[in-house]
C-alpha cells in the first residue's frame, strides 16, 4: 500500500458567500469524531495515510459527554467500562486515564408495587418470578450462543428469529409479572427500547457479542463495573489531542459525491466547504450516515436503515447531594423499578467520594412519554420516584442534571440504534459493506460489545484495516 504516491489530493474550503481555496494533501476524511472514528483516524494516520477529520458538533466524544459539577467531571453519556473490554481498558491505560470502581458495597432496591431489598445478582421476589428469570438466563444463553455476531444472519432459524420480538419471546414462557417488568427494565436500559420494538435476533446477536446477558446487566464482572475519574469523553479528547489540525469541528457533512478517482465531502453548517479525498469513513449511528445525501444514491438496503434501526430512546438523571445517605442506610444506591418513570439507578458519586450523585435512567417508552412534559414536571417525577427508593431526602437534591439525548440532532438518540423485527436478518449484511469509495464504522458496526465504548473502538480498528488494504 502506498500512500504517499507524489499526487496532492485537493481538499477546497470554499465559503458561500466570498471564495476561499485550500488546498491540503488529503487520503482519507473521516465523518464523526467519536470514540470510532478517532480510532480509525488514528490508527489510519499511524498506517501513512493523510486523514481529515470532521465532527458535526463543536465538541468531541459523540455519545459520550463528560461535564463538570462541584470541580468534578461526571457523564451525561457513556460511562461504565466492564472487565472484558480490552479495547477500551488499553486506551484508558495509554492515555494515562484512571478508572476506580463502581460502588456497590450495601443492599440492592427492587420497586414493584412497594419497595424490596435485596443482594443476589437478580432480584428473587417470589418462586414465579425467580423461576420465570432463571428460565430467560438459560434460554436467552442457550439461543444467542447459535448466533455468531460477525454473521448473525447466518443463524439457521435467523428470518424466524428475527420476525419475532423480544416481546413475542418473552410472551413464550414469562406469564410472572414482576419477572417480565424486571426483564422489559434491564432490556430498556442496555437498549433504550421497550421489547415489542426489538428484534429477537438482534437482541440474541448484542447477547452475542457482548459473552451474554448477565455481562450486559451486572455491575461487578459486567459493563457497569468500573468509572473513568475524569469521565469517559477523556478517550476521545485524548485521541483528538494527537490530531492537531487535521480536526474540524462544527463541521457537518451533507453530501458525498463519489467518481472514479475519489469522493468530494460537502460540509454544511457555518462555512459550506468541500473536501475532496479517496475514500470517507462514516463513523457515525447508522440511521445518521442515510440521512447524508449521497450521489450516486445510497444502494436501497442502506436507505432503509434510517427507518429499519431507530435510535432508542434515553434521558439520563443526575442527582447530586450534600451526603450520600443511602450508604448510610446501608444501600449500594442501585435500584431496578418496574413502575418507572425510572427504570434504574446507580451510585455515581466522584472518585473521592466529595459529591454524592445517584444517576437514574429513563428509557424506552417512558423516556418517549416523559419527553411531553415541562421540564419542571419531569424533575418533580424523576425526585419523585428516587425519594420512593431513597426516602424523602432523596426528592432534595443539592443541583440536578438531565440530559434526553433525543434532543441531539448529531445523535438522535441513544444509546444505540435498535435493529426493529424483521428488519435485521436482511440489512446485517449492509451496515459494514462499503459503498463504493465509503467506509462505514460507528460502535453499531461492532461483532464485540457492539452499543458500547469498546465496540466503537474495534469498529474504528476495523475501518482503518480496512481502508488501508484496498487503497
Ligand atoms: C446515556 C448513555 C449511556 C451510555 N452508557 C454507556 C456505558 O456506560 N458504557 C459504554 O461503553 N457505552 C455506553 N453508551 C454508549 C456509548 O456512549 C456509545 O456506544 C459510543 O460512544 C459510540 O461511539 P461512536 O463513535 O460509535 O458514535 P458517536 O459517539 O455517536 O459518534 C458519532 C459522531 O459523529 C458526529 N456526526 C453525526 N452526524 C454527523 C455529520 N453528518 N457530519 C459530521 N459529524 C457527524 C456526531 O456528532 C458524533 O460526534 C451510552 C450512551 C449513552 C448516550
Amino acid at each position: 500500500m502506498k500512500w504517499s504516491n507524489g499526487r496532492r489530493d485537493a481538499l477546497v474550503l470554499s465559503s458561500s458567500g466570498g471564495y476561499r481555496r485550500v488546498v491540503f494533501d488529503c487520503d482519507v476524511v473521516v465523518v464523526g469524531a467519536g470514540a470510532s472514528g478517532l480510532r480509525a483516524a488514528d490508527d489510519l494516520r499511524r498506517g501513512g495515510a493523510r486523514v481529515v477529520v470532521l465532527e458535526a458538533r463543536d465538541r468531541v466524544g459523540g455519545r459520550t459527554w463528560s461535564r463538570e459539577q462541584d470541580g468534578a467531571r461526571f457523564d451525561v453519556g457513556g460511562q461504565w467500562l466492564g472487565p472484558t473490554q480490552r479495547r477500551a481498558r488499553a486506551l484508558a491505560a495509554e492515555l494515562g486515564l484512571a478508572l476506580f470502581p463502581t460502588h456497590t458495597a450495601g443492599a440492592k432496591l427492587v420497586e414493584t408495587d412497594r419497595v424490596s431489598r435485596f443482594r443476589a445478582p437478580i432480584p428473587l421476589l417470589s418462586v414465579g418470578n425467580s423461576v420465570a428469570l432463571a428460565s430467560a438466563l438459560v434460554r436467552a444463553r442457550l439461543a444467542r450462543r447459535r448466533v455468531d455476531p460477525a454473521a448473525p444472519q447466518a443463524t439457521p432459524d435467523a428470518a424466524a428469529l428475527d420476525a419475532r420480538s423480544l416481546a413475542d419471546w418473552m410472551d413464550g414462557f414469562m406469564r410472572d409479572p414482576d419477572a417480565r417488568g424486571l426483564l422489559t427494565a434491564a432490556t430498556r436500559v442496555v437498549f433504550g427500547a421497550d421489547p415489542a420494538e426489538i428484534s429477537l435476533l438482534y437482541f440474541l446477536f448484542y447477547l452475542s457479542a457482548a459473552g451474554g446477558l448477565l455481562p450486559l446487566i451486572d455491575v461487578k464482572g459486567g459493563a457497569q463495573q468500573d468509572r473513568f475519574v475524569g469521565g469517559a469523553q477523556g478517550l476521545s479528547l485524548g485521541l483528538a489531542a494527537r490530531l492537531g489540525d487535521a480536526l474540524r469541528l462544527g463541521a457537518p457533512v451533507e453530501r458525498l459525491v463519489q467518481d472514479a478517482d475519489g469522493v468530494t465531502v460537502h460540509v454544511g453548517g457555518q462555512v459550506a466547504v468541500s473536501v475532496r479525498t479517496r475514500r470517507v469513513v462514516l463513523a457515525l449511528p447508522p440511521p445518521l450516515t442515510a440521512r447524508i445525501a449521497c450521489e450516486p444514491a445510497w444502494p436501497a438496503a442502506r436507505a432503509s436503515l434510517v427507518d429499519a434501526m431507530p435510535m432508542g430512546a434515553t434521558t439520563k438523571c443526575l442527582a447530586f447531594y450534600d451526603r450520600a445517605f443511602w450508604r448510610e442506610a446501608g444501600l449500594s444506591g442501585e435500584a431496578v423499578s418496574t413502575r418507572g418513570p425510572i427504570a434504574v439507578t446507580f451510585d455515581n458519586t466522584s472518585a473521592d467520594g466529595k459529591v454524592p450523585c445517584l444517576v437514574a435512567f429513563i428509557v424506552g417508552g417512558p423516556a418517549r412519554e416523559l419527553r411531553r412534559r415541562a421540564p419542571d414536571e419531569r424533575r418533580s417525577e424523576v425526585l419523585a420516584a428516587l425519594a420512593r427508593l431513597f426516602g424523602p431526602v432523596a426528592a432534595q437534591p443539592t443541583a440536578y442534571i438531565e440530559q434526553d439525548w433525543h434532543d441531539e440532532p448529531w445523535s438522535g438518540g441513544c444509546p444505540v440504534a435498535v435493529f426493529a423485527p424483521g428488519r435485521f436478518a436482511a440489512a446485517a449484511d449492509t451496515l459494514r459493506a462499503p459503498v463504493g469509495r465509503i467506509h462505514f464504522a460507528g460502535t453499531e458496526t461492532a461483532t464485540e460489545w457492539a452499543g458500547y465504548i469498546e465496540g466503537a473502538l474495534a469498529a474504528g480498528e476495523r475501518v482503518a484495516r480496512e481502508v488501508l488494504r484496498v487503497s
